[in-house]
């Protein structure tokens, strides 16, 4: 094996125990919770690594990165997440290779997902993204839309043609009442989940937890982690 090989085969290992012992410290069974593994900054080559070790989710954050990297892997059998702040205009290069959009956080985002995953007769899934921490303009310095926005958008996104409603992803805030309070934060997400599934029961995906925090998300009863810096190790640059 190369030397990178080994390397993420160790950290992938590594998350793997991480995971399975939140899971165990939950009384959750290990099959409850998808790793997804953030590929942002890494090369198309370290996603081949990962898919040959048996991962099946990658996220990219930006689209200029992730269009080239998702169609070198495409012979890969994986499923792509769009998990970073995301402009009208680059909503049909995202629906190209996107399977999940887990940053809908806006009703004209929404109108044009659904305008494009039509047009390239897609379905694309898609996570409201909930900021815990938005302030007076009911949005997220990093995208995302207050709890009091996510009935109107999420009906929205349930109506639309090309899109499916899967649930709800959060990043820990750094600022604000939930400020290094993970599990606080995934608590509340998980409530405003089960708001949801009243009226959306098909809407289960919960996608919180990141490599520092993922513990605290699987114990607040996550179905989704996020991880990068644990399995691919620190970017180079902010991603
Ligand atoms: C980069 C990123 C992650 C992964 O973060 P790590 O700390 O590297 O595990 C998760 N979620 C989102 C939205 C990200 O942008």
């Amino acid at each position: 094996m190369t030397d990178r090989k080994d390397e993420i085969a160790r950290n992938l290992a590594q998350v793997e125990e991480r995971i399975a012992a939140a899971c165990a410290a939950a009384g959750r069974s290990r099959d409850e919770v998808t790793l997804i593994v953030v590929t942002k900054t890494y090369p198309a080559a370290d996603v081949r690594v990962l898919a040959e070790f048996g991962v099946r989710h990658v996220a990219e954050n930006r689209d200029q990165e992730a269009a080239p990297k998702a169609a070198e892997c495409a012979d890969l059998p994986l499923r792509w997440h769009f998990v970073g702040q995301l402009q009208t205009n680059k909503v049909r290069s995202v629906v190209g290779y996107a399977d999940v959009v887990q940053s809908v956080d806006r009703p004209r985002l929404v109108t044009a997902l659904s305008k494009e995953a039509v047009r390239a007769g897609r379905e694309v899934g898609c996570l409201i993204q909930v900021a815990l921490d938005a302030g007076e303009s009911g949005r997220g310095e990093r995208g995302g839309v207050a709890p009091e926005g996510i009935e109107e958008l999420a009906d929205l996104v349930a109506r639309s043609e090309g899109l499916r409603l899967d649930g709800l992803m959060t990043v820990a805030p750094l600022t604000g009442q939930y400020a290094g309070r993970q599990r606080a934060a995934f608590d509340r997400l998980m409530d405003l989940s089960t708001d949801l599934r009243r009226g959306h029961p098909a809407a289960t995906m919960v996608s919180a937890g990141m490599s520092a925090d993922l513990e605290h998300a699987v114990a607040a009863g996550a179905t989704h982690v996020r991880v990068g810096t644990a399995v691919l190790g620190v970017r180079p640059r902010l991603g």
